[in-house]
């Protein structure tokens, strides 16, 4: 790859402060592979660090579908996604049959360079082929990933009477999950309004949402009780599962908190008594993208029905802008090279 290469690339301070740079990355690593980038998913993290505000403009965009780059600079047909972190397959973990605790994960995450942009170098290690479905479909794959994680962390059951906390895009793959594992009974906790996400919830097998602004989940009965709980919520936002739980539940749940945001709060006494379990679910490394690229080509989950917006690299600004404020009508929105 000639270190000469120059493209634009995306940089964030606010949804209203969006800057193209023009970006070289220079002499790369070998072990580094170049895309030319087709599609770049927005997740509820960039939007998170967007609207936190950044001190200096920052480069946003892990959900990546592209053409790899030949090492003479021409952009190939070998159509490729990117794992957002690749497990090393040397360290002793891995050696010992744990990559999900591999202890030197290969990440792009670490560098300055992402996906809202024309080209992204990242780790070799990282690029997985794919066929069979658009760019844009492709880049769920980074998200869906993460949520098959938190969806086999609470191992459903065709007697599994399962919530799902919060329709982001997670969520709502979340309940798309449950479904295809068999669950008997599927909850969704949203918010009236939210009219794009319910439906779709709906259509990917929620049998009943349950409205927040009507009653805090917290103060839930329902009946049957889930005894699986799946949280896309904020940290502090877990403790109201607790309410709701069926006795043995398990609680998984995704979901960073920053600031006064990093602690969990349980009723300690209700959550002991009724003998619940409380995992985490963190994807990374990301093991689980063939099987999420396998799931979105077979169309057992309908990766079209997720996005919302499409919008090109240049009008980047506004795809955050809508990403970030329209909860009523946005799901997943993609910037998108032609
Ligand atoms: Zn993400
Ligand atoms: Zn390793």
């Amino acid at each position: 790859m000639s270190p000469t290469l120059t493209y634009k690339a995306a940089y964030f301070r606010s949804p209203e402060s969006v800057v193209l740079k023009d970006t070289t990355p220079g002499a790369l690593p070998s072990t580094d592979a170049m895309l030319r980038v087709d599609a770049c998913g927005i997740c509820g993290t960039d939007i998170n660090a967007i609207m936190r505000g950044a001190a200096e403009d920052t480069p946003v965009g892990h959900e990546v579908a592209g053409r790899v780059v030949a090492a003479d600079g021409s952009v190939t047909h070998r159509h490729a996604v990117l794992e957002s972190s690749s497990a090393c397959g040397r360290c002793i973990s891995c050696r010992n049959g744990q990559p999900e605790l591999c202890r030197d994960v290969k990440t792009f995450f670490a560098r300055p360079f992402f996906g809202i942009a024309e080209y992204m170098p990242a780790p070799e290690i990282s690029v997985l082929d794919y066929e069979g479905m658009s760019p844009e479909v492709a880049t769920l794959s980074e998200p869906l990933a993460v949520a098959i994680d938190l969806a086999s962390t609470a191992e459903i059951t065709p007697q599994s009477v399962v919530l799902v906390a919060g329709l982001g895009p997670i969520g709502l793959m979340a309940v798309r999950l449950a479904k295809l594992a068999g669950a008997a009974y599927i909850y969704a906790s949203t918010y009236r309004g939210r009219d794009k996400r319910n439906a779709l919830a709906q259509e990917f097998g929620a049998d009943e949402l349950i409205y927040e602004d009507e009653t805090p989940l917290a103060d839930r009965k329902l009946d049957p009780a889930p005894d699986v709980i799946l949280s896309t919520v904020p940290p502090t936002a877990i403790g109201a599962c607790v309410g709701p739980a069926a006795r043995g539940a398990v609680i998984v749940y995704i979901g960073v908190g920053h600031g006064d945001t990093d602690h969990i709060h349980l009723p300690a006494n209700a959550f002991h008594f009724k003998k619940l379990q409380l995992r985490s679910s963190f994807a990374s490394p990301a093991l689980r993208t063939p099987l999420a690229l396998d799931l979105l080509r077979t169309r057992r989950v309908d990766g079209e029905k997720l996005i919302t917006h499409r919008y090109p690299l240049a009008d980047a600004g506004e795809a955050i802008r809508v990403a970030c404020r329209d909860k009523a009508n946005a799901i997943k929105v993609v910037v998108v090279n032609n």
